[in-house]
């Protein structure tokens, strides 16, 4: 099967890579050299969903010994002066044996080590434009192109979407009193924002704020930005130096009618984009990847690969719409009024605290999808 992959960001690479493994001819378009794809300032956190995807592309090891992983993730909850740890054995059996909640990477490293990858696949062409490849070529095309995708525009295909009203803060921070191994998902009014182990003393935090307050924070220099870390990070926790600039960018949330338009399937941020705080969009993109991949090594879509786009797309719903929900959910609990909603918010705090089985669920979607 002939196949375009336009895009060659952190979806469009992984998907090159698992299509071409799975017996297909890849084109590879992509605008960027590699040295941009690469000098991007992003953070993400890997699930086992990721893990998985990544372990059946036989990449995972390598990749793993490149990431940090943690134990412990802490929810706080700064109106309800509250706290739930999600923790190891909140895993299923078969994800507990890696006794690791998750994984943080950073940009840098994993692209580097993909584009690497890709230059050793053999029937990988890569090809540095930015025109729409012709449709009569390939027998699906696929658009990985970013939330900003031009196939999407040129095709029209409608989307749902909607601007949070606030920005995100990432800053990479060394910290005094916490553990190289936990990370942190803090329920603050102005905004959910994580703190995120990078190694050692080393943090990322990605805050969201409203506008105003962020584009101010953004303004100050590194010692007054780090006196208002001080201020919103748990007590007992002392942001220390700053360690490089801090990064800011608006935030929207992007939920695609239709995964596919004719012989075209759209994956990755293409298709959805969400608040970044969930450490959700990455594993996200890379499922959609997966679940392409399973679609196309099935006989029989090898000779009615017409089907493709269209099974793609419903199998693809409820994962992507699940969470969608819970994250966009996570930054509307976080966010809402205290003096309204604290019965409720106390309640779902309450639950969470006590009942494992209810941190399992939780964990499971949030770690494996739906
Ligand atoms: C500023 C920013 C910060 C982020 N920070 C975080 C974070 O901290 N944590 C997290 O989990 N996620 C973060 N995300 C989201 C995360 O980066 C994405 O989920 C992830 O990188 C997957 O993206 P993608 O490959 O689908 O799209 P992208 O990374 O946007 O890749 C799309 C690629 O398509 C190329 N392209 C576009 N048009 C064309 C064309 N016509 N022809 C050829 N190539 C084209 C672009 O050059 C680009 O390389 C962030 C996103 C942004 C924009």
């Amino acid at each position: 099967m002939n196949i375009a992959i336009i895009g060659s960001g952190l979806t469009g690479s992984l998907a090159a890579i698992s299509l071409a493994k799975a017996g297909c001819r890849i084109d590879l378009y992509e605008r960027l050299s590699d040295e941009e794809l690469i000098n991007r300032e992003r953070t993400y956190a890997i699930t086992h969903s990721s893990r998985k995807i990544l372990e059946k592309l036989g990449i995972w090891s390598e990749l793993a010994s490149l990431m940090v992983p943690f134990q412990y993730l802490n929810v706080l909850d700064y109106e309800l002066n509250n706290y739930f740890q999600f923790l190891i054995n909140d895993l299923k059996p078969s994800d507990k044996k890696y006794s690791t909640v998750g994984w943080i990477a950073e940009h840098r490293i994993i692209m580097a080590f993909i584009l690497k990858f890709i230059s050793n696949v053999d029937n990988i062409n890569k090809i540095p434009t930015s025109v729409i490849p012709n449709t009569k070529n390939y027998d699906l095309i696929v658009a990985a192109d970013g939330s900003s995708s031009n196939t999407k525009k040129k095709l029209k295909t409608p989307s749902f979407n909607f601007s949070y009203d606030q920005i995100c803060i990432t800053v990479k921070v060394l910290l005094r009193g916490v553990k190289s191994n936990e990370a942190f998902e803090i329920l603050n009014s102005e905004g959910p924002f994580a703190v995120l182990p990078l190694g050692g003393d080393i943090f990322q935090i990605i805050c969201s704020q409203s506008i105003a307050k962020g584009k101010y924070n953004m303004t100050l220099s590194k010692s007054l930005l780090l006196d208002y870390l001080s201020t919103i990070l748990p007590s007992g926790i002392e942001p220390d130096t700053i360690i490089d600039e801090p990064n800011s960018f608006p935030i929207n949330f992007v939920f695609n009618y239709s995964f596919y338009s004719g012989k075209y399937l759209y994956l990755g941020e293409t298709a959805h984009k969400l608040h970044p705080v969930g450490g959700q969009g990455l594993n996200l993109c890379w499922r959609d990847v997966d679940c392409l991949t399973k679609l196309i090594s099935i006989p029989f879509f090898k000779k009615n690969y017409s089907l493709i786009p269209i099974t793609y797309s419903l199998s693809r719903l409820v994962d992507v719409l699940s969470i969608s929900i819970l994250t966009d959910s996570l930054v509307r609990y976080s966010r809402s009024n205290f003096n309204i909603f604290s019965l409720p918010r106390k309640c779902i705090f309450y639950i969470l605290r006590k009942s494992s089985i209810c941190r399992r669920f939780i964990l499971n979607i949030m770690t494996n999808g739906l």
